[in-house]
């Protein structure tokens, strides 16, 4: 019975937290390439405007509740919406198991990281660009609280934490910049959108620049491998265009969840084999 009393006393404030953050993050994701404001108004309808009401705007459970449609014009409402909420509460509730005993700061740091890579995700799906106000943000504020958190890059002083979150800056910008040139000159088309190359300067300012090569290797196998499935659903049609940044995304979050371990024990074995 303590597990189950543990389970709920650790487990349900980030998982609740998260899934109200998901519910802003909604917000964020349907307003920011519109370049609307994401505070006011309060929540609307997308279909007809009306105001909603906060007992049928409780995340994840209202679109339960409401079987999927506005309670104002019976609009159906897209299931993306529940299913945001869902994974920004997972997400939260795996960082705070991973950080919240030993360094809860940096699980709250690493929670708005996340927010911010969920958002990303979702209006690059939309529209095929991540906003600068997201990737320039993120490299401001990797640099920042590298500063401020130099814990951040497991280093003491506020000049060494600044010091590694520039040169994962660097890393992140400089690789898929080169990509972004070179894919340009060979195949005479845009190979690499400059959104990618911004949030992964972003991630390399907060992660730092062993969590850049991990995500890259981590994004290109996944996005080979997704790209190559969707195609043959698709019936090899070239014109497809995949967005990157959800892959970019994905291999940031598993680095945070323990790929920075597999990366340490892999240098390890390399250099043990020497
Ligand atoms: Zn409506």
């Amino acid at each position: 019975m303590i597990e189950l009393r543990d389970i709920i006393v650790h487990g349900l404030p980030p998982f609740f937290i998260g899934a109200c953050v998901g519910s802003f993050l909604n917000v964020c994701i349907y307003r920011i390439p519109l370049g609307k404001s994401v505070v006011t108004p309060g929540s609307r309808c997308a279909a007809c405007g009306a105001g909603i009401r906060w007992w049928n705007n409780l995340p994840i459970l209202s679109w339960f509740l409401l079987r999927g449609r506005a309670v104002c014009c019976g609009t159906r409402i897209d299931f993306r919406y529940a299913l945001v909420e869902a994974l920004t509460a997972g997400l939260f509730l795996a960082l705070w198991r991973c950080y919240g005993v030993t360094a809860p700061w940096l699980a709250v740091i690493y929670m708005v990281f996340v927010a911010a890579l969920v958002v990303a995700t979702f209006i690059d799906f939309d529209y095929y660009i991540i906003p600068d106000r997201i990737t320039l943000g993120c490299c401001v504020a990797g640099l920042s609280l590298s500063a401020a958190a130099p814990e951040l890059h497991g280093a003491v002083s506020w000049s060494a934490g600044l010091l590694r979150s520039a040169a994962g800056l660097i890393t992140g910008g400089g690789l898929l910049w080169a990509v972004a040139v070179v894919g340009r000159r060979v195949f005479r088309k845009e190979a690499m959108g400059f959104g990618d190359v911004k949030f992964l300067a972003g991630m390399g300012a907060l992660l730092g620049w062993q969590a850049v090569v991990f995500i890259v290797a981590v994004s290109s196998l996944a996005g080979a491998a997704c790209g190559i499935m969707v195609m043959m659903v698709s019936g090899w049609r070239r014109e497809l265009r995949i967005p990157y940044a959800p892959y970019l995304a994905l291999a940031a979050v598993v680095w945070v969840l323990g790929g920075w371990r597999v990366m340490a024990w892999y240098s390890e074995f390399l250099i043990g084999n020497r």
